[in-house]
C-alpha cells in the first residue's frame, strides 16, 4: 500500500516503489522500497516523482548528506566502525530514531591507515559527516578532515575520557594508559 499525501509516517515506514518514486528530503531507498527517515507526514511531487516526508515542526533534524552528527562509537571490527548517532552538529536536541552509521577504514583519515583501532574505540564520541544515507542502520559516515574524528576518547582499560597529548595520541589521566586515535581538532578532552 502506498504512503497518501498527507499520512503521517514513522521511519521506517514504507511510502512508495522506486519504479515510481524517488525518495527526497525525510525519505530513503531500501532495495527498491522507498521508506520514511523521519516522523512526519508525506508529501508528494507526481510531476518529478518525489516522495518526501515533512516533519511537524521545521527544526526537527534531518539526516542528509554532507550534515555534521555526533555520535558514539559501537564497536570496530575489521574495516568498518559503528557509530550510534547522538544528535547533529547544528541542532542538539538529539534524533526521534536510533540511526547507525558505519566508517570504513578508508574513510577515517587522509592517508594510509593501518588499522581501524589506531582511530577509534568503543565509547568515544566523535564528529562525522555523512556520505551517504542507505538506510536508518546503515549511513555512511567519514571522519578523513581535520575537523572531524573523536572529539572525546575513551580509555580503553579504565573508561574515563582522555587527555590529547600529540596529534593523534590521547593519554588516560587515571591510569595513564597512551593510545592512538584519529582526532578532531576540535578535540574537547
Ligand atoms: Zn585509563
Amino acid at each position: 500500500m502506498k504512503a497518501k499525501v498527507g499520512d503521517f509516517v514513522l521511519p521506517g515506514d514504507f511510502l512508495a516503489v522506486s519504479e515510481e518514486f524517488i525518495p527526497a528530503e525525510g525519505a530513503y531507498d531500501d532495495n527498491g522500497n522507498i521508506k520514511s527517515l523521519v516522523v512526519g507526514t508525506v508529501e508528494r511531487d507526481d510531476k518529478n516523482k518525489r516522495i518526501s516526508v515533512v516533519s511537524p515542526t521545521k527544526s526537527l533534524p534531518i539526516l542528509k548528506k554532507d550534515s555534521h552528527i555526533i555520535g558514539q562509537i559501537m564497536e570496530v571490527r575489521g574495516q568498518r566502525a559503528l557509530v550510534k548517532i547522538k544528535s547533529l552538529k547544528e541542532n542538539d536536541r538529539g534524533l526521534q530514531a536510533s540511526f547507525v552509521g558505519g566508517i570504513h577504514v578508508s574513510q577515517a583519515q587522509k592517508g594510509y591507515l593501518a588499522k581501524l583501532t589506531d582511530a577509534f574505540h568503543i565509547g568515544d564520541i566523535i564528529e562525522a559527516k555523512i556520505t551517504k544515507v542507505v538506510g536508518l542502520d546503515n549511513i555512511d559516515l567519514k571522519t578523513s578532515q581535520k575537523d572531524l574524528g573523536v572529539v572525546k576518547a575513551m580509555c580503553t582499560r579504565c573508561r574515563h575520557f582522555m587527555e590529547k597529548t600529540s596529534k593523534n595520541e590521547v593519554t588516560c589521566p587515571n591510569c595513564e594508559k597512551r593510545e592512538k586515535r584519529k582526532l578532531s581538532i576540535n578535540y574537547e578532552g
